[in-house]
């Protein structure tokens, strides 16, 4: 199953060093240094289409760096400055590009909501995001097991999982309030149990400012709770391959909201 890594192709220009917070890296930067094809390590390098695309030449190579993409292309999509996804001139080239295979630097475990487009929000085009999407960013085993895939074979280095503004598969939970919903929706409320006894409700507080609070914690419970439910993945994370951040995106603004990348409690290393 293992795929080869065509776009890990040049792997090598380094992003650490800079600032995770969007605002700081505003600055759009698509285009990969020549010199990075050379550092790129022996046996990765393939071949560029004659017009290939070149944004794909800087696929990060750390988790560090894959955050670091993602903070500086949300930073565009913010001001309105998005490079990667503009130019449809590239589109035949992308896709010859990828025929022969994908190197994800970032798995996204995002909703299902028509409006957190997480292509666009980090301005990444095709072969740079392995997207997994359920409503209220809650995935069922098939869906950890997509991000175990995505890790393991493809060589991704990070995890976001990505909860909402306004996100309707929240509302929804909290307003069914422990009563069944109809049809299959069970099984959200079974993938989404426990949230509302996390964060409950303050008599004092509106309901929309609990929405909101709800939707950070599940954000931040889901993301724990893939790691719990995985020992490959966890095992990637104690050796600092890789990263799982969740993050909350603001439909309003745009702006993805990280939060600190899940460390491992010294009671977790008993694996599962
Ligand atoms: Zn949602």
């Amino acid at each position: 199953m293992r795929v080869l890594p065509l776009l890990a192709l040049t792997a090598a220009l380094s992003l650490q060093g800079q600032e995770h917070e969007p605002a700081a890296a505003t600055k759009a930067k698509p285009k990969a240094k020549p010199e990075a094809h050379a550092a790129a390590p022996a046996g990765q390098v393939a071949t560029p289409a004659a017009h290939g695309p070149a944004p794909s030449a800087d696929t990060p190579d750390s988790p560090s760096a894959a955050l670091t993409e993602l903070a500086t292309g949300n930073a565009r999509f913010v001001a309105g400055k998005r490079v990667r996804t503009l130019d449809t001139g590239h589109d035949v080239a992308m896709r010859a590009a990828l025929v022969g295979g994908q190197s994800p630097f970032a798995i996204v475990i995002t909703c299902s909501d028509s409006r957190v487009p997480d292509a666009l929000v980090f301005d990444q085009e095709a072969g740079r995001l392995f997207t997994i999407r359920e409503a209220g960013n809650a995935p069922d085993l098939q869906g950890i097991a997509s991000a175990e895939y995505a890790a393991d074979h493809l060589g991704s280095k990070l995890i976001v999982v990505m909860g909402h503004t306004s996100c309707g598969a929240v509302k929804a939970i909290r307003e069914a309030n422990g009563k069944p919903l109809p049809g299959n929706l069970w099984a959200l409320q079974a993938g989404m149990s426990g949230l509302l006894e996390s964060t409950p409700h303050d008599p004092n507080e509106e309901a929309k400012a609990h929405l909101s609070r709800l939707e950070e914690a599940n954000a931040k419970r889901q993301a724990q709770a893939i790691l719990d439910r995985s020992s490959l993945l966890h095992e990637k994370v104690a050796a600092e391959q890789l990263w799982v951040v969740p993050a909350l995106y603001h439909l309003d603004t745009g702006k993805v909201q990280f939060f600190k990348p899940l460390s491992l409690a010294p009671a977790a290393s008993a694996h599962h």
